[in-house]
């Protein structure tokens, strides 16, 4: 099958989806309005087993591998390639300086699509990305010209291997921001930048990098430079030179290629965690997530982007390279790639390019107004895209993309408001009831789930949690309750791995957990909320639950790159078992909306949901009342009934003392950092100790 035929095989495809759900939704606005004669009883269980079977049909379905090019964006961006292809062949405006212009600007997006990726995507802001585009420059440029013949001396070869050198050193790079966070990792990024300049410059190596007058007659395509070249890049296999437009389509192609692969990263699990990583690192852990490994897979995507474009910059642009030249890019340093990125817009998926594109506008245009007022302008420029920069953080900090994006989401929320759209069809039963997860490690310990041992927290010489031995039964929903400042947050930190106790032992199905990780106590089967909200809030409502599914799904990287067929299937699962989940807590209508937008016990719930998400088989619930009205109270002490009828073990801090006494099993009580009490809702109760120490007025009245 042609590329064509594939595509519109994909876009018949996507029609008949689109009519099977329209069907859906007007099978369930029927229903809404008791139109489908089941749904005038009451009760949900009476919804036909087929349109079930395919609404779990429907749901579980992956995504075609072509279906992103019949999106709008698809469209634009397979517009966007024909164009360029076309230009130099078949529309106007072809002109030499133009022309490398326009190649320019492709090269440095290449490099803002990956910052973005790390800082727009994964919110560490790198400032030393010009690192990268040096060390590409400068590896087609030794190998090029020191290895002139033979394998090692192919340009091809050497885009390759600038590629995997650019990875490298972003893992490098990547790890001080293992350690560093916000401003101190730029800085430690920017610091990189002279350590790099001087080696290139140096004396000492002056044999490989040429020291200050760098590498010349690096090979190059016929045409571009004004001479004709000493070395020319040739084609793979026939070896026939190659010219500047046959490179250019090659450029054209390779940046279609690298936007596409960004574009899936973004949008798979990996994606996710990174953004799960910028918007809230402890909730990231929380949901299994590997930190480290996400920073530092998305560095070496980063550097490994910036590399390769560099070693194409200085392929077609000005065939030489040294430290001044930079690259021969005419753009100073790191700081005007943050400038694109920021204009264009950051975290967005076509940011990098408009913003390389107005920059690189801006930077030609600048010194034609100056011929314009006779003003020597451009020795201004760096100046210039400073303010601008300034101007843009300031007034509209979305940038051009991330201001389009918002305009769109609101006008879409606006039409929602208009038309309503009916609830979805109810999931079966499969999808939507969360379940502890099975397997032998999450059976061990016998009947005790989670065990403390004599556990002590100490800050500084605060005893913190002190000598603390608490059991949970399986099954049970269990209470930990005490006065503000008790320790039963750092209880919960210490038990999940946020932190290792000093003294005593914590013990998980069976096994010694203490010091370990928390994405390990999240593997082993803990999922916990907050007692301050720590919600992804600019991710959607159902991408949060898809994060808490992250160490329940296995496909990996490059697998998410390229679109498997495994990785689509997972993506198509955890969607449907997020959205089934959503549908537990009653959340499925608002899906799709930014999880900061929702009502603040609304966030509560999801929190809840993304925590199911990961099958856990002891649920940790902080605080979970807080700020709730006694109807949402009353709600809450459903779900958490719900809940603990499947089978998972609930473990609840509270202060609503009418929540804890409807829901547990046991009650544990801290005061000062040490357990005072342990028994059933009565025996607490009854227990003077805990009453003199917490329940005090309130429950000697009742
Ligand atoms: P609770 O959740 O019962 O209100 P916390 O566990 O939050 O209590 O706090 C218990 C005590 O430990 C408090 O005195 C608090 O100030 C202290 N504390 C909690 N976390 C830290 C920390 N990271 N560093 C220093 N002190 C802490
Ligand atoms: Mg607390």
């Amino acid at each position: 099958m042609s590329l064509i035929d594939q595509i519109r095989e994909a876009n018949r495809q996507a029609v008949a989806e689109r009519e099977r759900r329209r069907a859906l939704k007007a099978w369930a606005r029927a229903r809404a309005a008791g139109a489908v004669g089941e749904a005038a009883m009451p009760g949900e269980a009476r919804v036909p087993d087929t349109a079930l079977e395919d609404a779990a049909e429907l749901a579980l379905r992956p995504e075609r591998r072509l279906s992103v090019f019949a999106t709008p964006g698809g469209i634009g961006f397979t517009l966007l390639l024909i164009f360029l292809l076309a230009w130099p062949f078949a529309l106007p405006g072809f002109d030499p300086s133009t022309f490398l212009e326009v190649q320019k600007i492709l090269a440095a997006a290449i490099v803002v699509i990956g910052l973005n990726l790390i800082a727009g995507f994964t919110g560490q802001l790198s400032l030393g990305q010009k690192i990268f585009v040096l060390i590409g420059g400068y590896t087609v440029g030794v190998m090029t010209t020191r290895f002139d013949s033979g394998m090692l001396g192919n340009h091809w070869i050497a885009l390759v291997i600038a590629l995997a050198l650019g990875a490298i050193a972003g893992a490098m790079l990547g790890l001080p921001a293992l350690r560093v966070k916000g401003a101190y990792l730029s800085i430690v990024t920017l610091a990189f930048v002279p350590i790099f300049y001087t080696l290139f410059n140096s004396e000492l190596f002056k044999p490989v990098f040429g020291g200050a007058q760098g590498i010349g007659d690096i090979a190059t395509p016929i045409g571009n430079v004004a001479r004709p070249p000493n070395r020319t890049v040739t084609f793979p296999f026939t070896g026939n030179a190659m010219t500047d437009i046959d490179y250019y389509v090659f450029l054209v192609l390779i940046f279609g290629l690298l936007f596409f692969l960004a574009r899936n990263i973004v949008k798979s699990r990996w994606g996710r965690a990174m953004t799960a990583v910028r918007e809230s690192e402890i909730a990231a852990k929380s949901s299994g997530v590997r930190v480290y490994k996400v920073k530092v897979a998305a560095f070496m995507v980063s550097a490994a982007y910036a590399s390769l474009a560099g070693a194409l910059l200085t392929t077609f642009s000005t065939a030489q390279i040294s430290p001044e030249s930079a690259a021969a890019i005419h753009i100073r340093d790191s700081f005007v790639y943050v400038v694109m990125m920021i204009i264009g817009g950051t975290g967005t998926l076509a940011g990098p390019l408009v913003g390389a594109a107005l920059v690189s506008l801006i930077r030609v245009m600048i010194p034609k107004v100056g011929e314009l007022i006779s003003f020597d302008l451009k020795r201004w420029t760096t100046t210039l895209l400073a303010v601008l920069a300034l101007i843009s953080v300031v007034t509209a900090p979305a940038g051009t993309v991330g201001i389009i994006n918002d305009r769109i989401a609101r006008r879409r929320t606006r039409r929602r408001h208009r038309h309503p759209e009916p609830t979805p069809p109810p999931l079966p039963d499969s999808l939507v009831r969360p379940k502890p997860r099975a397997g032998a490690g999450a059976a061990g310990g016998g009947d005790v789930v989670m065990e403390t041992r004599e556990m002590s927290k100490i800050f500084g010489g605060l005893r913190a949690n002190d000598a603390v031995s608490i059991q949970v039964r399986r099954g049970t929903a269990h209470s930990l309750i005490g006065p503000n400042g008790s320790g039963k947050t750092t209880f919960i930190n210490v038990v999940t791995g946020v932190y290792a106790p000093e003294e005593g032992s914590v013990h998980f199905a069976g096994e010694r957990i203490d010091g370990k990780p928390a994405f390990v106590t999240v593997e082993r089967g803990m999922g916990r909320t907050f007692q301050n909200l720590q919600l992804w809030r600019r991710m959607s409502v159902i991408e949060n639950v898809m994060v808490g599914m992250h160490v329940r799904v296995r496909s990996g990287f490059v697998g998410n790159m390229i679109r498997t067929p495994r990785s689509r299937r997972e993506e198509a699962e955890i969607k449907a078992r997020a959205m089934g989940l959503l549908q537990f807590v009653g959340l499925a209508a608002m899906a799709d909306a930014p999880a900061g937008a929702l009502p603040y016990g609304k966030q509560r719930y999801l929190e809840i949901a993304r925590a199911l998400a990961l099958d856990p088989v002891l649920l940790i619930l902080d605080e979970p009342a807080a700020g709730l009205n006694p109807a949402e109270v009353h709600d809450l002490m459903e779900l958490i009934r719900r809940i603990k009828a499947t089978g998972i073990t609930v473990f609840l801090i509270e202060h609503h003392m009418d929540l804890v006494m409807g829901v547990s099993d046991r009650i544990s009580v801290l005061d000062y950092g040490s357990k005072i009490a342990d028994g059933t809702p009565g025996e607490i109760q009854a227990n003077q100790r805990v009453v003199e120490a917490y329940l005090g007025a309130e429950m000697v009245e009742a």
